[in-house]
């Protein structure tokens, strides 16, 4: 008997196992209670018919009596097809053990009634017990007592006291076998569809980190690994650089297309140190490594020797925020816009020379002369130093022209304006005032200086000996100046300066031309 149910045991747990790995293998992508319970025809059938199959591995009690795994069947029907599938594998079994084994008789009716309360109370806990184990422990319970009650029955009361121990260690270790069968395949499903879709994820991600990689044709985009070693080349790069990625992947760090002396510069400004090459990488991604992205220009050099500027970015490439698994370069090539930026600049350096210089003497103009008056004038005035103003006017230049021309009189203004350029100090400055007319500023400049420095100018321009037929003073042409000076104070505007120098040049008119006359109206006393 012992050795029977043991035998019985092991043939049924194997049958069991095989049943449940093949339903399991037919439902291996699908949600399997869910799915399963829109065919509970088919469910409960399948799971009938595979209680039939048990009844064949059973162990004799007496003649008509026979035990075996059937009760497993119809609760897995319960579990994957719920109520309607465990009454139709119930249905199923009956019929079976009549049919099959030993036709109607008291033990088989007894078995029929048994496997349709089985059926229908596996069914019904199923149906309103949501807990898996619960369910599990619940049906293996109503077995027990069902299949007690029927034993009871057909072999009397000291009989089952006898075998019961037997009988229900077969139905409880069949039962929790079969439940930890289930759970496992469930599980084991589980596990495989999360691989898989993660697997389709990570498979999606891949293509389109691909596709962004080398559609990014106008981006040269380079990762590497900590070390950094190359390990992602992109098209734009290639086109970029003029590398091909086998050239790079794995064997160099993105220093190589560094100009050297930029990374010395950047060194320098960081106070880093770079003693050899390996450190020429750390230098480049010493912000990135503290987890910051960085965004600069460099200078890249190409396969060819040529240089380009980049727009340049260097970020960290991170794993769960904090853990980095390398580190990403993308550049963007702003060589073109760098030279346009650079023509802008030269023009407009060149359009603000032109607004300020004059075009025939090329010396500063009215304007610029206005411009520098007031800052000298702010300066002075902060300061309570003197400024000075010389105005100088060529002699009888009217009749210049007349007699030598205009073209003769534009070379006459050239020779003359040089020479007062030529005369004045370094912080001086000269500018043509108006027709044949030159103003002289003259910052920390006292009235006597003033004076000293307009007679130099004066007997400078006397000396170039430019004849002068017209001249009233002597063969040659002449300037006459007016000096004023001035401590600005308040309540005085600059353009009272002018107005004194124009007065002191009045007057130098006055007294017979080639002369300097100087105004002592303005001076503040100290
Ligand atoms: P004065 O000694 O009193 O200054 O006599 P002047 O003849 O110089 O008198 P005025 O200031 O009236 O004459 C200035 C002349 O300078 C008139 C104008 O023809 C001439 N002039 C002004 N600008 C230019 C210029 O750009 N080129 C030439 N060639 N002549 C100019
Ligand atoms: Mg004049
Ligand atoms: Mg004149």
């Amino acid at each position: 008997m012992l050795w029977g149910l043991f035998v019985n045991l092991i043939a049924n747990l194997a049958l069991v196992t095989a049943f449940l790995f093949f339903s399991d293998r037919f439902l291996k992508h699908s949600e399997s209670n869910r799915v399963l319970s829109k065919y509970k025809l088919t469910v409960g059938a399948a799971h009938g018919l595979f209680g039939i199959l048990l009844m064949f591995f059973s162990v004799p009690i007496d003649s008509n009596t026979f035990l075996d795994f059937r009760q497993i069947a119809i609760i897995a029907a319960a579990h994957f097809g719920g109520f309607y599938a465990s009454l139709i594998s119930g249905i199923l079994i009956a019929a079976g053990r009549i049919s099959l084994f030993g036709g109607v008789n008291v033990s088989s009716m007894t078995a029929t009634t048994t496997v349709l309360i089985m059926g229908i109370g596996s069914g019904l806990i199923s149906q309103y017990v949501q807990d898996y184990w619960k369910k599990w422990y619940l049906s293996i319970s109503l077995c027990v007592i069902v299949i007690c009650g029927s034993m009871v029955f057909l072999l009397g009361n000291d009989r089952v006291v006898q075998i019961a121990p037997f009988f229900i260690a077969l139905i409880v270790v069949g039962g929790l076998f079969t439940a930890y069968l289930i759970r496992y395949l469930w599980k084991a499903n589980q596990l495989v569809q999360q691989v898989e879709q993660s697997e389709a994820r990570y498979r999606q991600l891949h293509i389109l980190h691909e596709a962004i990689l080398h559609s990014a044709t106008e981006m040269a985009i380079v990762v590497t690994d900590v070390q950094g070693r190359i390990t992602i080349f992109n098209s734009g790069a290639e086109r970029m650089l003029g590398y091909q990625a086998e050239e790079l992947i794995g064997k160099h760090t993105p220093a190589l297309f560094h100009l050297a002396d930029d990374l010395q510069e950047h060194v320098e400004k960081r106070n880093m140190s770079m003693q050899q090459e390996a450190n020429a990488f750390e230098v480049l991604i010493a912000a990135a490594r503290n987890g910051q992205t960085t965004e600069r220009e460099w200078t890249y050099v190409l396969k060819n020797g040529n240089a380009i500027k980049v727009d340049l970015i260097i970020s960290p490439v991170k794993e769960n925020y904090d853990h980095i698994l390398g580190f990403m370069f993308m550049a963007t090539d702003i060589t073109l816009k760098k030279q346009s930026e650079e023509r802008l600049l030269r023009a407009n350096e060149m359009l603000h020379q032109l607004t300020l210089l004059d075009g025939l003497t090329q010396i500063p103009n009215r304007r610029s002369m206005d411009e520098s008056l007031s800052a000298c004038w702010e300066f002075a005035d902060r300061s309570s130093q003197p400024i000075s103003l010389i105005m100088i006017d060529i002699d009888c230049f009217k009749s210049y022209n007349d007699t030598y021309g205009h073209l003769g009189g534009d070379q006459c203004l050239k020779q003359v304006a040089k020479t007062i350029q030529s005369t004045i100090r370094i912080n001086d400055l000269v500018a043509r005032y108006g027709g044949e007319e030159f103003a002289v500023v003259l910052p920390s400049t006292t009235l006597e200086e003033a004076e000293k420095l307009a007679e130099e100018i004066r007997a400078r321009v006397e000396q170039l000996h430019i004849p002068h037929s017209g001249s009233v003073s002597c063969g040659w042409v002449t300037v006459s100046l007016g000096v004023s000076s001035i401590i600005p104070h308040s309540g005085v505007q600059s353009e009272q300066l002018i107005c004194t120098a124009d007065k002191a040049l009045y007057l130098a008119k006055q007294e017979g031309r080639n002369r300097v006359a100087k105004d002592h109206t303005l001076i503040f006393p100290v």
